[in-house]
């Protein structure tokens, strides 16, 4: 065995970050390729910043959420909830993996459409139906969600003489012990005005009840509110049985299931105290079997989880603008991306992490957007390698409601890109320009010339 050879001493100042009960946080390993693609390969092909979204994360986590309710309960079915992102090519991912589509407006509806997805597969929810969008969804065929007696009254009113019939659901709201509760949307059931509205429908034969609906609320962290949910569904769909002898064909439990993205304030990393798919099935797959349904009249289950499926399968990558220091000496970085984009970093703390190799020397440090706006912060705090101008970084797990509610503010949208499965690169929104701006706008001849 040779000699070792010599190595020469040195010092280095370690700076490991604010200690929680279980050590250190790492949020600082180096994210150099996205599903096989460098990171700066991406920026250089289409831009900084821009969405990157894996293909392969989205049918990753369908088919297990699919598993997790199918291996429990014998009748199951996914519907995609357009709101967290109705990219189309998103939406026909899920389409493919066998996903219906819900929608909660005559845009996604129409969009829905457009997709190739079946009138009868789409589940119309939300406050803001038009007459026009109501015949539009009775022509079709589709699920129609109703949510306040206005709507119940319209629909009768839009059938009425047509010999024409609905298949309707109506939305109920209820205690699940989870407080504020969600109750602006659908019909109380503790009070009885779900009841009231389910015998209203009942009375109407142009109206077939097929469906009952909750969504109780979003990032549920418990699992115990389902099974509230599940029980008062059940019980409805009971009682309809014994009022008309004819079984409810699905309760619809609606989605809210937490994605692993860490809520602002937690002390632990989302991904460490969120339930997974299966705790969630669980208990409403075992909740509605504990329910007195006849065995060959058990209801299909329907979930329109959103956030859960998506989250951790997009990415926006972007670049430091300029780090800076702040009066009171605290390392502020600034980034071509913002709230603009991130809407949702009002809620999350962002993972963010840098896309090269750096030095092991890190600093508590305040992430802002590029936005002239004092509240365009990303991360108050984070433990980051220090990154320079123009050093690329990642943030994790955007894919949900960033790209539907993002803002044009200032600056124009990017660029969106799928990864497939084959690892290969494919652009499914354009980044906006001047001219996409302009082509909106108009200008009175008075004004045109200054
Ligand atoms: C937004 C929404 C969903 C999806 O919610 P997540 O919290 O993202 O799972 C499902 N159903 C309805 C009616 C919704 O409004």
């Amino acid at each position: 065995m040779s000699k070792l050879s010599y190595e020469r001493p040195f010092i280095q100042k370690l700076n490991t970050g604010s200690m929680n009960k279980f050590g250190t946080k790492t949020e600082f390993a180096p994210v150099t390729h996205l599903d096989g693609i460098r990171v700066s390969k991406l920026i250089e092909d289409y831009g900084s910043p821009c969405f990157v979204i894996s293909e392969r994360q989205i049918r990753k986590n369908v088919q297990n959420a699919n598993r997790a309710f199918k291996t429990r309960y014998p009748k199951i079915q996914f519907a995609w909830s357009y709101k967290t992102n109705y990219l189309s090519a998103v939406c026909n991912v899920f389409h493919q993996e066998g996903s219906w589509a819900e929608v909660v407006s005559i845009y996604e509806y129409k969009k829905a459409l457009l997709n190739g997805v079946e009138g009868n597969k789409i589940i119309f929810n939300g406050p803001d139906k038009t007459e026009e969008d109501l015949a539009l969804a009775v022509e079709n065929n589709s699920l129609i969600h109703i949510d306040h007696f206005d709507e119940l009254y319209s629909l009768v009113g839009l059938l009425d003489g047509t010999g024409k019939k609905a298949r309707v659901a109506i939305r109920v709201n209820m205690d699940t012990g989870i407080y504020p509760m969600w109750d602006r949307f659908g019909f109380n059931y503790e009070n009885g005005q779900a009841w009231n509205a389910i015998i209203k429908i009942l009375s109407h034969k142009e109206l077939e009840l097929v469906g009952l609906h909750s969504h109780i609320g979003t990032f549920m962290l418990s699992t115990s509110a389902y099974a509230t949910a599940a029980y008062k569904l059940c019980d409805l769909a009971t009682n309809v049985k014994l009022k008309t002898g004819k079984p409810i064909q699905y309760l619809d439990l609606g989605g809210g299931f937490a994605s692993t993205n860490t809520l602002k304030g937690s002390y632990l990393q989302g991904a460490d105290i969120v339930p997974t798919i299966d705790d969630y099935a669980e208990v409403i797959t075992s909740a509605i079997l504990n329910s007195n349904f006849a065995q060959d009249e058990l209801p299909t289950i329907i979930l329109e989880s959103g956030r859960a499926l998506i989250d951790d399968a997009a990415w926006l990558i972007g670049s430091v603008v300029a780090t800076k220091r702040l009066s009171d000496d605290r390392r502020a970085t600034i980034m071509d991306f913002g709230v603009n984009l991130l809407f949702n970093a009002f809620w999350y703390d962002y993972k963010i992490s840098p896309a090269q190799e750096f030095t092991h020397h890190t600093e508590d440090m305040v992430i802002y957007g590029p936005l002239c706006m004092n509240i365009d912060c990303i991360r108050e705090s984070i433990n980051l390698p220090l990154l320079n101008k123009g050093d690329q970084v990642v943030v994790h797990k955007v894919g949900a409601y960033n790209m539907t509610q993002w803002m044009q503010f200032i600056q124009m949208r990017p660029k969106i890109v799928m990864i497939d499965m084959e690892g290969k690169s494919h652009i499914l929104r354009e980044n906006e320009s001047l001219d996409t701006m302009m082509e909106l706008e108009r200008m009175p001849e008075h004004l045109k010339n200054i």
